[in-house]
């Protein structure tokens, strides 16, 4: 077997584009240089359309998990009471962080696998008046679920005055994102998922209301003080070194995505969605999540007859195709298979064929090209409609 060919199909990274990866080899350049500010002004727009906001991306040098931890330090304070919306382990990621700044999270544990219900938030913001804001995950990358954000703040409004802060790492830039018509306070995104390009970039971007609280807010740490960032973006630089390879990949990452046009790109990962759970459907193979709550950018599949490990390490070494486990409880019981930035549906369509032959080879009882043939059923479907 060709070994040096991998095929990258976790939720994160996923594979760079060829042009993509040719930017990032571009000269070094001076940070306070005008090549620089020319790069992060053209760049500012495009980030606030891929947000669905009028208002500047902050993009911080971190994983997505910086992000994270900025939306905390700079909205809230030690002491005080926020919900934390968790179904799955990026969620309570969002609740320690919290934690960790001596914040009170209030938990709505959430079974994983499901979404959330927007009317549990309400009665529990009712019941808990003190809540400075309510923290949620748009999809949930550990179990391949999409939670209901776009009517978060119909459920929060008029209850309560918590900000909506929205964890959107595995799915901005796949998914429709319009943090203004859905009233979302603070948004965030990384890098190394939907946006097609390496780990090391962060993204972030507040509503009026919330640069507000964070004006007020008297401790809003060092590196992470979004007002620094939002100061220098005004003048097309950062406080600090910004990863300028990553700012020169993500320059000519936009430029795919407009090229193909956002409703494309969001239609692609519907499509990629859609055929990836044909083919289990066919295979009689379960999954995690039901049709209303599955992500359009990783699919969560529950083998009840092989074990998704073992499988998983099959697969690997067989094709190099590499998907990822559960986390958590989930850990042994799920694979997840990525489908998100720079992938097509071509890549699901050999992804399932190598699957199939996997499931063969572990013991599995399937007929060859049943996933293949359903899926390939939705892309033409899909084509006809068109
Ligand atoms: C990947 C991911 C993150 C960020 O993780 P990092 O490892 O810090 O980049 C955060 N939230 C979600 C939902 C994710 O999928």
């Amino acid at each position: 077997m060709l070994k040096e060919q991998t095929f990258l199909r976790i939720p994160g990274p996923t594979p760079i584009p060829p042009s993509v990866q040719q930017a990032m080899n571009r000269p070094m350049m001076g940070h306070r240089s005008s090549e620089a500010s020319d790069l992060i002004s053209s760049i500012k727009p495009r980030l606030r359309k891929v947000f669905g906001s009028t208002q500047d991306v902050i993009i911080l040098t971190g994983s997505g998990t910086s992000a994270l931890e900025a939306a905390v330090v700079n909205t809230v304070m030690p002491g005080d009471e926020v919900l934390v919306i968790v179904t799955g382990s990026f969620g309570d990621r969002f609740a320690k962080i919290c934690e960790a700044h001596n914040v009170t999270a209030h938990r709505l544990d959430v079974e994983w696998g499901k979404s959330f219900q927007t009317e549990e938030v309400r009665s529990l913001l009712q019941k808990n008046p003190a809540i400075q804001a309510v923290f949620a995950t748009y999809c949930e990358t550990s179990t391949g679920v999409m939670n209901p954000i776009d009517s978060l703040s119909e459920a929060v409004n008029g209850v309560s005055e918590a900000l909506i802060i929205v964890d959107g790492v595995s799915c901005v830039g796949a998914v429709e994102t319009k943090m203004d018509d859905w009233k979302i306070d603070i948004m965030v995104t990384g890098s190394q998922k939907a946006l097609m390009l390496p780990p090391g970039l962060a993204f972030i971007a507040a509503s009026e209301r919330a640069w507000r609280r964070i004006e007020d807010n008297p401790s809003r740490g060092f590196y992470l003080d979004l007002l620094k960032y939002r100061k220098d973006l005004q003048q097309s630089s950062t406080p600090f070194t910004p990863a300028i390879s990553l700012l020169l990949g993500l320059d000519e990452a936009l430029k795919l995505l407009e090229t193909e046009g956002y409703p494309e790109v969001f239609d692609r990962h519907t499509l990629m969605k859609e055929m990836t759970r044909a083919a289990f459907r066919a295979l009689e193979i379960p999954l995690l999540t039901s049709d209303a709550d599955a992500a359009e950018t990783v699919t969560s599949v529950q083998p009840d007859d092989f074990d998704a490990d073992a499988f998983r390490k099959l697969v690997k070494s067989e094709f190099g195709l590499s998907m990822a486990g559960g986390q958590g409880h989930l850990s042994g019981q799920i694979f997840r298979i990525g489908h998100m930035g720079y992938c097509s549906p071509a890549d699901m369509l050999q992804t399932i064929a190598m699957i199939e032959i996997g499931l063969l080879k572990i013991g599995k009882n399937i007929e060859l090209g049943k996933g293949v043939s359903a899926a390939q059923n939705v892309y033409m479907s899909k084509e006809g409609a068109q």
